[in-house]
């Protein structure tokens, strides 16, 4: 394994612990919140990081290793073979494998039953890196591994968390630690739960379960490019501890306090649209005559209504499939939206909102695509990848959620994934004045749609996270563009954009905002 070059440099201080200490009071509501990624090699120091930090943070520790143990002894219970993997993956369907935190450690419970134990003697062991190489048994544990660290507030541990799990998760540590200490550190745990192990066979075992785990070809254990190395040989716990601590403190000031300064740049390629290499043949702007009735009947309703004015580009009228990136303020911004470009699009939805039939059928009528919020829902982004080769135009929120008028939020990288995955042209698109529902006439802010040139985004090397995560900002550098210049012509309440965007206003509305039709 070697080091990626784009791990952020990091040495946690001794001295530092008051400050330390300080600043976990002054955080600890966003600090609740966080999704922390910890993985490594076995006996990295993992789990007792993990759960220390859990503790101070008040996050619940799921140790993912512990669900793959725990499969592999229900496996063995019931002479299922470790590279039998529909029998697996039945089994893992057919039993309730859950993690409730403990004095000392968590109890892993299967069915009910406490098998903190069982899942640690060396037959188990010597066969959970079979078990937990098969795509379908990963898949099967990483859905399950989501929902439980939906909602933020959980550090997780385990070999694929920065990687597969949670990539998006706001710190990512990759512990390692030289195998004679790995396999001491081992010894004793074990010892402390009852488990004898000799020091050789151990230090055998965890390099041959390092290899698997490495070499495998689904979510082999490999380090994040944005996750932070610890070496841990000879670091007592608590220095580990206090190291992720302070990471994750640096994280949650970072993104306080300069919202839109923290990716690093150049991993993206700004392109020009060539209109022609752009077509796709067979692209229809419309797809169905009920779709296309609503589309115009939603605009023109809007403009007698609420006097909704549309400032369009003409370079984003093309012959192929586009992603439309817009702010998102309020719940009437995707049908208004959606009615202001000149196509029929596919939008993202938050399941949730599929909860409610008749709303669900409505979403579904007019191309909705249900979104888990909160997770890496790769199957839904991909579906989205997919809409857009098929010539159908996508349109997302890179912010994932609505937002205070004249403000705008931290772009998702799901967003980016989408943008770079499909590599199709994209159209930004500022929408203000969803919120007030008053009359013309009436109104405190106008209702506007500008929607601007479009451009392409490319990774310059590899489509990685933080990749994605600038391909999004860059769209929200576009949006905020048009957001200023808006602002300019028409005063917008509530205008506060933070660092980047609120610095350079003039020139990027120059050189991005282009010609303008009302
Ligand atoms: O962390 P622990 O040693 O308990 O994990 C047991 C095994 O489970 C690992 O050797 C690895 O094969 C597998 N594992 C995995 N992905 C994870 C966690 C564990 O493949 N996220």
């Amino acid at each position: 394994m070697t080091t990626p070059a784009t791990a952020p440099a990091f040495a946690f201080r001794p001295g530092e612990r008051a400050a330390l200490d300080e600043r976990l009071r002054e955080h600890a509501e966003l600090l609740r919140q966080l999704i922390i990624a910890i993985d490594g090699p076995a006996a990295s120091g993992k789990s007792t990081t993990a759960r220390a930090v859990a503790a101070r943070l008040g996050l619940f520790h799921l140790d993912t290793g512990a669900m793959y143990r725990a499969l592999t002894l229900l496996a063995e219970r019931q002479g299922i073979g470790a590279g039998d993997e529909p029998a697996l993956v039945r089994l893992a369907a057919a039993h309730t494998i859950a993690l409730e935190p403990g004095a000392a450690a968590a109890r892993v419970l299967v069915d009910g039953e406490d098998v903190s134990t069982a899942i640690r003697t060396p037959e188990v062991t010597a066969a959970v890196s079979e078990v937990a190489s098969h795509p379908e048994v990963r898949r099967a544990m990483v859905r399950q591994q989501r929902a439980l660290g939906a909602h933020g507030g959980v550090i997780l541990d385990g070999r694929d968390i920065g990687t597969v799990v949670f990539p998006d998760a706001s710190v990512k540590v990759f512990l390692v630690a030289d195998v004679a200490t790995r396999a001491a550190r081992r010894q004793a745990e074990d010892a402390a739960r009852g488990v004898r192990h000799d020091l050789a066979a151990l230090s055998a075992d965890l390099e041959r379960r390092d290899r698997a785990d490495s070499t495998r070809s689904a979510s082999p254990l490999e380090q994040a490019p944005d996750a932070v190395r610890l070496d841990t040989s000879r670091l007592q716990p608590a220095d580990q501890v206090d190291a992720v601590l302070a990471l994750a403190v640096r994280q949650v000031r970072n993104e306080r306090l300069a919202p839109s300064g923290t990716i690093a740049a150049g991993r993206v390629r700004v392109l020009e649209v060539d209109a022609e290499a752009s077509a796709q043949p067979g692209y229809r702007p419309f797809h169905s005559f009920v779709y296309w009735f609503c589309h115009t009947a939603i605009r023109v309703l809007a403009r007698l209504v609420f006097g909704l004015r549309i400032h369009f580009h003409p370079a984003a009228r093309l012959r192929g499939s586009v992603l439309v990136a817009a702010n998102h303020i309020s719940g009437l911004d995707p049908p208004l939206v959606g009615s202001c470009v000149p196509f029929e699009t596919w939008f993202l939805a938050k399941v949730e909102l599929f909860k409610n039939p008749a709303l669900g059928a409505l979403i579904h009528r007019f191309n909705g695509i249900p979104i888990r919020r909160g997770t890496a829902d790769f199957e839904t982004l991909d579906r989205a990848v997919e809409e857009l080769r098929k010539t159908h135009n996508v349109l997302m929120f890179p912010e994932g959620t609505r937002h205070k008028p004249g403000t705008l939020g931290d772009p998702r990288w799901g967003f980016g994934y989408v943008a770079l995955a499909a590599g199709r042209p994209i159209v930004p698109l500022f929408v203000r004045g969803t919120r007030d529902g008053r009359p013309r006439g009436l109104r405190r802010e106008p209702m506007e749609v500008w929607i601007g040139p479009p451009f392409r985004l490319e990774a310059v090397e590899t489509a990685d996270h933080a990749a994605y995560k600038e391909a999004a900002r860059l769209a929200m550098d576009r949006i905020a563009a048009m957001m200023l210049r808006s602002a300019a012509a028409r005063p917008l309440r509530g205008l506060e954009l933070p660092g980047a965007w609120a610095g350079a206003p003039t020139e990027r509305t120059e050189s991005n905002a282009g010609p303008v039709t009302a």
